[in-house]
């Protein structure tokens, strides 16, 4: 299945990315990570990104379009993928469907945990505590005053990505506020209706 999962900072993305990923037996394709590993080997391209980044803007569409077509025509997307953190503008929406269809492919569904705005900043606020906690490294963009940028970027272009996607019938929204299992089986559950015969429904 090819996938793409949406939703603002904060809302649980990554961790419902890699669950569904999993259970599906497919790449997820981060392009938050994709970006970091880029700003962690110092290339040009990580270097720009990392200001950008670190003011909670969005990356250029055509440096993320780059790294994203590049990866689905790795080998392991054979039997799919599930995009998370991309498309977050109108334009990379657009764009990802042209690319998909000169391979003759498309998207199969797009899943989006809906999680209300102040849960979202104690998220974030909780994310920052646990990685201090756990010794590991904070993210830098993972502080109040850059979330809150975030969250602007977000209403203001990735937002309207929703409506992209509910007005070509793939989109699935499900209560992101519920526990980490309960929102993957509602997205599973979205999933298997509509494509039944690829969903697991056990792990
Ligand atoms: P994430 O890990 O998905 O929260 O992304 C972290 C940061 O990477 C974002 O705040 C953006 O600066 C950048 N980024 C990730 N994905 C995209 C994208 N699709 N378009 C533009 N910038 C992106």
């Amino acid at each position: 299945m090819r996938l793409v999962m949406l939703g603002p900072p904060g809302a649980g993305k990554g961790t419902q990315a890699t669950k569904i990923a999993a259970r599906l037996g497919i790449p997820q394709l981060s392009t938050g990570d994709m970006l970091r590993e880029a700003v962690a080997s110092r290339s040009t391209s990580g270097l720009r990104a990392k200001h950008i980044m670190d003011r909670g803007e969005l990356v250029p569409d055509d440096v993320v379009l780059s790294v994203v077509t590049n990866r689905i025509d790795h080998s392991d997307t054979v039997n799919g993928f599930i995009l998370d953190g991309f498309p977050r503008t109108v334009m990379q929406a657009e764009a990802l469907d042209q690319e998909l269809a000169t391979r003759g492919i498309k998207l199969d569904a797009v899943l989006e945990p809906e999680v209300d705005e102040d849960a979202l900043l104690d998220r974030i606020r909780g994310r920052a505590e646990e990685a201090a906690n756990n010794g590991e490294c904070i993210r830098s963009d993972d502080n109040p005053e850059v979330f809150k940028t975030r969250l602007d970027v977000y209403r203001a272009q990735t937002a309207p990505v929703t409506k992209y996607y509910r007005s070509q019938g793939l989109l699935n929204t499900v209560d992101g506020l519920q526990s980490i299992d309960v929102v993957t089986e509602e997205l599973a559950v979205a999933l298997a209706k509509m494509s039944p015969h690829q969903m697991r429904s056990d792990s």
